[in-house]
């Protein structure tokens, strides 16, 4: 379980994330949703202390890995990112590099070692819903395959750490809907091994991944809030707040 509490974030003296409180619990998919510049991707580079390689990022409140303040001295920040995997809207394999060695390539970055390289690449390709595509060019670029391939080659790569948590900032946007479908399973296949929380514009895709949705929203010249959150059933179904039933129902 993965837990945001009174996250705050600021741009310089800009403040761009006020008061954020979410509970990101294993085996639930949690999605995050609201209008562009309301904070979602700040939040979740937050969530793995990726917003520290932004400058003049600053933070309050704290993030708890299953009790462990993120930001404290129990978790030094290589375990932190390597419990806290995360996937971007554009996939970034390296291009270069062959399949095989993009899917190793985090292990390099945490400094394990793994105890059995071809083991670890079938089983994290296969957790990617991969495999079977690729398991007879392992030893070509990565270059060379489709954007939804990248992607879930991207996935891979993330989980061959073995992380307790992936992070998805809009993982299928540049993607085409088939490729989409792909990683919607996969992350239906995933959710019960590794806590998932997506940033989605895509209500449609919010409905069917996720069990818990979080809606952000800021207002002008304010900070982005939670303005509700709760079982993504109720949340398009039957929202409390007037500007979630707007925003969930496309009407602004
Ligand atoms: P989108 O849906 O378009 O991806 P978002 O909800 O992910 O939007 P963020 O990218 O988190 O929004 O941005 C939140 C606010 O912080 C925006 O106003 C943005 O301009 C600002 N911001 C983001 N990154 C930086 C940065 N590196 N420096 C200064 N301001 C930033
Ligand atoms: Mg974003």
């Amino acid at each position: 379980t993965l837990r945001g509490v009174g996250v705050s974030a600021w741009f310089g003296s800009r403040r761009v994330l006020e008061g954020v409180d979410i509970d990101m619990r294993a085996g639930v998919v949690t999605a995050l949703i609201g209008p562009s510049g309301c904070g979602k991707s700040t939040f979740l580079r937050i969530l793995n202390r990726m917003h520290e390689l932004v400058p003049i990022a600053t933070l309050a409140g704290s993030v708890l890995l299953d009790g462990d303040d993120i930001y404290g001295t129990a978790l030094p920040i290589t375990e932190v990112r390597r419990r806290i995997g995360m996937v971007f809207q554009k996939p970034n394999p390296f291009p270069a590099m062959t399949i095989g060695d993009n899917v190793m390539a985090g292990l390099k970055l945490t400094g394990r070692k793994a105890p059995n390289r071809e083991q670890l690449i079938e089983e994290s390709l296969r957790r990617a819903g991969l495999w079977n595509e690729v398991r007879n060019r392992l030893n070509a670029p990565a270059g060379g395959l489709s954007g939804g391939q990248q992607q879930r080659l991207c996935i891979a790569r993330s989980l061959a750490v073995r992380p307790d948590v992936l992070l998805m900032d809009e993982p299928c946007s540049a993607l085409d809907p088939t490729s989409t479908r792909r990683i919607e399973e996969t992350i239906h296949e995933l959710k019960d091994q590794v806590t998932i929380v997506i940033v989605t514009h895509n209500m449609q895709q919010a409905q069917r991944v996720s069990q818990h949705c979080a809606f952000f929203l800021a207002a002008e010249d304010e900070p982005g809030r939670v303005v509700e959150q709760g079982a993504t059933e109720h949340i398009f179904g039957s929202p409390e707040d007037p500007r979630t039933a707007d925003y969930v129902n496309g009407r602004f």
